[in-house]
């Protein structure tokens, strides 16, 4: 019913998470008759990648700038508190707990989880990295706040172990989030308590 070019702006945008084939229906029919959204949009997103890096110190998205470190606005934000770090397994977790207000600290961003099953060994994991951030900032507590599924728990336990002998409080958020849950989708009190709640290990 739609010409083909149309039809493959509705098959990429329907690949959005959340965006089912009607909604990219009146997404592609809204673009093409807005000419700037759309010329500003293409030009936009065909520069992207070439301009965002993951941040070198904490893996959150950053501005490449012209000279020097790839940095993240919050590693560049000298009013943080980098004695408690907070470790996300992705951006959407750090942002949805940033817009829950319950973290003042730092934050640090695996990429990826343990996990057994899809050959995801610890030495996937940007232990390194984690390590010159937490003497960087001299951190005092770390709160891991991996998803509370298999793979998000194993993290947690792996990590609190690799940081035993560091003199580092490690801590979990609370199980305020359902279990297999997505922190992404957790509401901003739910994750406020999570993160107010967390518990020792
Ligand atoms: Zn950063």
């Amino acid at each position: 019913m739609l010409p083909e070019s149309l039809r493959r702006v509705i098959q990429l945008l329907s690949r959005l998470p959340g965006v089912g084939e009607k909604t990219a229906a009146r997404f592609a029919l809204q673009l093409m008759s807005d000419h700037q959204l759309s010329a500003g949009l293409g030009e936009e997103l065909s520069t992207l990648s070439s301009r965002l890096r993951p941040c070198e110190d904490c893996g959150h998205l950053a501005e490449v700038p012209a000279a020097g470190k790839t940095l993240c606005s919050i590693c560049m934000d000298p009013k943080r508190d980098g004695l408690k770090v907070c470790i996300v397994a992705k951006i959407q977790d750090l942002l949805a707990i940033e817009r829950s207000g319950a973290m003042r600290g730092r934050y640090f961003v695996l990429g990826k989880l343990l996990s057994p099953l899809d050959g995801i060994g610890p030495e996937e994991l940007p232990l390194d990295r984690l390590e010159k951030f937490l003497q960087k900032h001299l951190t005092e507590e770390v709160i891991l706040a991996t998803p509370p599924s298999v793979d998000g728990e194993a993290t947690a336990l792996f990590i609190a172990r690799e940081l035993e002998s560091r003199g580092i409080r490690v801590s979990r958020i609370a199980s305020g989030v359902p279990h297999g849950g997505d922190l992404e989708f957790a509401d901003q009190i739910t994750l406020g308590r999570a993160i107010e709640g967390r518990r020792l290990l």
